[in-house]
C-alpha cells in the first residue's frame, strides 16, 4: 500500500482479506485449546519498516501471536471472568473508529452520542433506576468505580477527606482500594466489614461499623456492596445493605461488574434485588454481555455528582464552541476528554442479536454452573463449598492447598482448559468460571471430566 489514503476499493479489498481470516480464527476456536504453548512468531519486535509491508504478511504474524497464550475466546476458558467477545461488537468497532467522531462532548455527534445514551437509558431501566439517572461507558470496571468515589466524595465530603470512610466486604474487588489510592483518600479510609451467611456483606457488621467509627469522629460516606463477587460469584444483601445506608446516609454502590448483566433472566433479578435503590451501579459489559475487552458503564443516579467530581473553574476555553448545554458532556462526568465513542460496540448487537439471545446465554450458564456444582459434589476428593448463586462453582481438594494447587497444574497438563485459583476461607481454591458465550454444555462437561481424572477417579 502506498501513501495512507485507501479509496473504498482498497477499504473493500484489505476488510475482506481480514474478513477471511477472521473467520477462519472464529471457526477455529471451537477445537482450540485454552492455553497456546509456544514458541512465539519470530518478528514481533521488530521496528516499523520505512516502506509498505504485505497485509497478509502481517496478519499472519498477528494472528501467530494471539495463538500463544490464554484463550479467553475459546469455549473452554474458565479462568477470571471470561466473556468471550461477540465478534459482532468488533465489527461495531471497525464501524465506529471509520466514522471517527468526535463524541467527548454531544455537540459534534449528537447522532451518535444518542445512541449511546439510548444504551445508558436502557440499562439504567433495567436496574430499576429512576428517570435522570446519568453516567457513561469507560475502558472498564477499575475506571468506572475511580468515577464513582470520586463522585460520591465529592457529594459527602466535599474537599476536605480528612477522616473518611468507605466501607466494603473482604470479598471486594481490588480496584476499589486502587481507586481510593488515585482519588487520594487518607490510607485508612477502607474499611473491610465482616461477611457472614456464606462470604456475603453482613448489614449489622456494617451498621455497627458506621456508629463506630461517627462516634469516633470519622466521616463515613460510601458503600460498596457487591452484585457477585470476582472470587466465588456471590451476591451480598442488597436491600438490606441499601436500608443501612439509608439510615445512616452513606452514598450506596453495587459493584455488578460481574454479575450485573444476570439481571437479563429471572433467576439473576432475583438474585441481584435491591439493585435498584443503589446511587450508582458499576458494570462490566465486557464479562456478563459478553463483549471484547475494554467496555465499562457507571450508572449514577444523580449525575450532576459526577460533574461536580470531575470539573474544576477551567473549563478549557479552546472548547467553548461545544457546550450547548443540550447534549451529554462526557468529558466532565469521567476522566477522559477525548475518547473512543464506545456506545455503538453495545448498541449494535444488542440490537442485532436481540435481548433474547443474550437472555437465553446467559440462562445457560446458571444451568451449567448449578449442574457443574452438582457433578464436583460427587467427586470424593473434592470439596464443594457451596452452590454457585451466579456461574462460579468453587471448589478445594480435601487435601490442602499443596493438593489443590498440583490439582491445578494436573487439570492444566493438557491445554485444553484453563481455570484459575484464589483463596477463599484462607485456603487455595479452584474456580469454574461458566460465563463466555461460547462455552455450552459440551466444553463444561469436557472441563468436569479433566477435573475428576485429575482428582484421581
Ligand atoms: C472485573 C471486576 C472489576 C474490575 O473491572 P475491570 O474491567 O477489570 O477494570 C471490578 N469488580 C468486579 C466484581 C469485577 O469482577
Amino acid at each position: 500500500m502506498t501513501g495512507l489514503e485507501l479509496d473504498g476499493q482498497q477499504v473493500g479489498a484489505l476488510l475482506s482479506r481480514v474478513a477471511h481470516r477472521l473467520g477462519g480464527f472464529v471457526d477455529d476456536l471451537a477445537a482450540a485449546p485454552a492455553l497456546g504453548t509456544g514458541p512465539l512468531p519470530a518478528g514481533l519486535d521488530d521496528p516499523p519498516p520505512q516502506t509498505p509491508r504485505s497485509a497478509d504478511e502481517l496478519l499472519d504474524l498477528v494472528m501467530a501471536a494471539a495463538a500463544v497464550g490464554g484463550n479467553p475466546a475459546g469455549p473452554r476458558f474458565f479462568g477470571y471472568i471470561p466473556g468471550g467477545g461477540l465478534v459482532s461488537s468488533a465489527v461495531a468497532e471497525t464501524v465506529a473508529r471509520t466514522v471517527n467522531r468526535y463524541t467527548a462532548i454531544g455537540d459534534l455527534a449528537p447522532g451518535l452520542v444518542s445512541i449511546e445514551e439510548s444504551v445508558l437509558r436502557w440499562l439504567a431501566e433495567l436496574f430499576g433506576l429512576p428517570a435522570g439517572t446519568g453516567g457513561l461507558t469507560t475502558t472498564g470496571g477499575s475506571q468506572a468505580m475511580l468515577s464513582m468515589l470520586v463522585a460520591a466524595r465529592e457529594a459527602h465530603l466535599g474537599d476536605d477527606s480528612t477522616g473518611a470512610r468507605l466501607y466494603l466486604s473482604d470479598q471486594a474487588h481490588h480496584c476499589v482500594r486502587k481507586a481510593a489510592r488515585i482519588a487520594g483518600l487518607p490510607r485508612d479510609a477502607v474499611r473491610p466489614v465482616a461477611t457472614s451467611d456464606g462470604r456475603r456483606l453482613d448489614p449489622e457488621a456494617l451498621a455497627a461499623a458506621v456508629v463506630e467509627d461517627r462516634s469516633g469522629g470519622r466521616r463515613p460516606f460510601l458503600v460498596v456492596a457487591n452484585a457477585g463477587t470476582t472470587n466465588s460469584g456471590v451476591v451480598d444483601p442488597l436491600g438490606a445493605v441499601a436500608d443501612v445506608a439509608a439510615e445512616h446516609r452513606l452514598w450506596t454502590h453495587v459493584d455488578a461488574c460481574y454479575g450485573g448483566f444476570f439481571q437479563l433472566t429471572s433467576r439473576g433479578r432475583a438474585r441481584l434485588r435491591g439493585i435498584e435503590r443503589a446511587d450508582s451501579v458499576s458494570l462490566d459489559p465486557h464479562k456478563s454481555l459478553f463483549l471484547p475487552y475494554g467496555t465499562g458503564v457507571l450508572l449514577v443516579r444523580e449525575p450532576a455528582t459526577l460533574v461536580a467530581g470531575h470539573t474544576d473553574a477551567d473549563p478549557g476555553d479552546y472548547l467553548q464552541d461545544l457546550r450547548s448545554g443540550q447534549l451529554p458532556d462526557y468529558a466532565s462526568m469521567g476522566t477522559e476528554l477525548t475518547r473512543e465513542w464506545r456506545g455503538l460496540r453495545l448498541w449494535l448487537p444488542l440490537h442485532l442479536h436481540g435481548i433474547d439471545a443474550f437472555r437465553a446465554a446467559l440462562d445457560e450458564k446458571l444451568d451449567l454452573a448449578a449442574d457443574a456444582h452438582d457433578v464436583l459434589s460427587r467427586i470424593a476428593a473434592l470439596e464443594v463449598p457451596e452452590q454457585p448463586e451466579l456461574s462460579t462453582v468453587v471448589f478445594r481438594h480435601r487435601d490442602g492447598d499443596d493438593a489443590s494447587q498440583a490439582l491445578l497444574a494436573r487439570i492444566h497438563e493438557s491445554g485444553r482448559v484453563w481455570l484459575s485459583s484464589t483463596r477463599l476461607d484462607g485456603r487455595l481454591t479452584l474456580r469454574l468460571s461458566i460465563l463466555a458465550f461460547r462455552t455450552h454444555r459440551e466444553h463444561v462437561d469436557e472441563a468436569l471430566e479433566l477435573i475428576a481424572g485429575a482428582a484421581g477417579c
